[in-house]
């Protein structure tokens, strides 16, 4: 079989072995098999993915208590071997809760930047919600003032300290965040090989992008790759040629750091990329496709700086036409210009 056509094959196996069930209330979840023992399951509109060994289960984000507990009765039934690892995408409290669900049998695993991310302090945290008064802990306005300003985009809902502020005291201390997170009993700083029941997983770290301690899942015998929101974030639904939602100027790291990671999963040989969100499963092409989305924003933005333009001249002027096709256009364009100017007048890598 060619490449394309074993991609098709695992789209149809995807599509006839999918069980939808989803609940009388909460998320649509399913699973589906993306190649050989590798199979993704979907929490609305959150993924993972989990790999079936003669020795037990390697899976990726626990995602939360709920999705865990439904996720491991699918598991017993279906392949009968307990998980033996939890592999952490990155630390965000909307990946990475309720894997306690699954700590009696399961080692966890994280890239090393995760205990950083659970020490006490204020994490890094997604969609522009940052410690604005630098008390160490989560208030109102931190998550009001990004879901007020960019609605649907950046920041949470306004169930975020209904859900996390357990002690309803009107704010949310870093504890309380991760209450349902369990720590990582292992981290690498590099690349870690998991090897189970003759089978293995090969864990990178990309660099910095949406978060600062990003983990790639490659399983090399089924050409696949899992991976989270720097390939494909919450607003990917079916097609991977979205514009990035841009919140807080690309989540506070360099874009040299989220070029360097989309260059370090290319450097993988893999066909199917399976994400953190979106329904569809991708190509490996489409990490290119998104790179150079990227590397076009900062060329356009880096000339039209030193022609002396003014950040609203940008916003007016460089209209990415090669991209207008693309979802999120419209709403997001002007976004993309300004995150591209202010990170990368921050991190001074254009403009000197
Ligand atoms: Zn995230």
């Amino acid at each position: 079989m060619t490449r394309l056509s074993s991609f098709g094959a695992a789209l149809l196996l995807g599509v006839v072995f999918a069980t939808v069930l989803a609940a009388q209330r909460g998320p649509a979840r399913d699973i589906t098999n993306v190649a050989g023992d590798v199979y993704r399951a979907r929490n609305g509109a959150w993924a993972t993915i989990f790999y079936v060994t003669p020795g037990g289960i390697i899976l990726g984000d626990p995602i939360n208590t709920a999705f865990s507990t439904w996720l491991k009765e699918q598991l017993a039934q279906r392949f009968k071997v307990p998980v033996r690892y939890v592999v952490y995408s990155h630390s965000h409290f909307d990946h990475a809760e309720g894997g306690a669900v699954f700590a009696d049998t399961a080692t966890f695993v994280a890239h090393e930047n995760m205990l950083r991310n659970m020490d006490g302090r204020y994490p890094h945290m997604p969609g522009d919600m940052l410690d604005r008064n630098d008390n160490g802990v989560i208030d109102p306005d931190e998550i009001d003032i990004p879901t007020k300003t960019r609605p649907g985009v950046c920041g949470w809902g306004p169930g975020f300290f209904t859900t996390w502020d357990h002690n309803k005291d009107g704010k949310v201390a870093p504890a309380e965040l991760q209450r349902d997170i369990r720590r990582p009993d292992i981290v690498y700083s590099e690349r870690m090989r998991l090897t189970l029941g003759g089978r293995v997983v090969d864990l990178m770290h990309p660099g910095l992008n949406h978060s600062d301690d990003a983990t790639v899942m490659y399983f090399p015998a089924e050409r696949v790759v899992f991976a989270t929101e720097f390939l494909a974030d919450a607003l990917v639904t079916t097609n991977i040629r979205s514009l990035p939602s841009a919140c807080g100027p690309y989540d506070g790291n360099p874009l040299s750091e989220w070029i360097k990671s989309y260059r370090a999963v290319e450097a993988l040989d893999f066909d199917i990329l399976a994400a953190g969100h979106g329904t569809g499963l991708f190509r490996k092409a489409d990490v290119a496709t998104t790179r150079e989305f990227f590397q076009d924003l900062i060329a356009a933005v880096t000339a039209g700086v030193k022609e002396g333009k003014s950040l609203e001249d940008l916003e007016k002027t460089i209209l990415l036409e090669k991209y207008k096709d693309w979802a999120q256009y419209e709403r997001l364009r002007v976004y993309n210009i300004r995150s591209a100017y202010q990170n990368l007048k921050a991190y001074r890598q254009a403009f000197d």
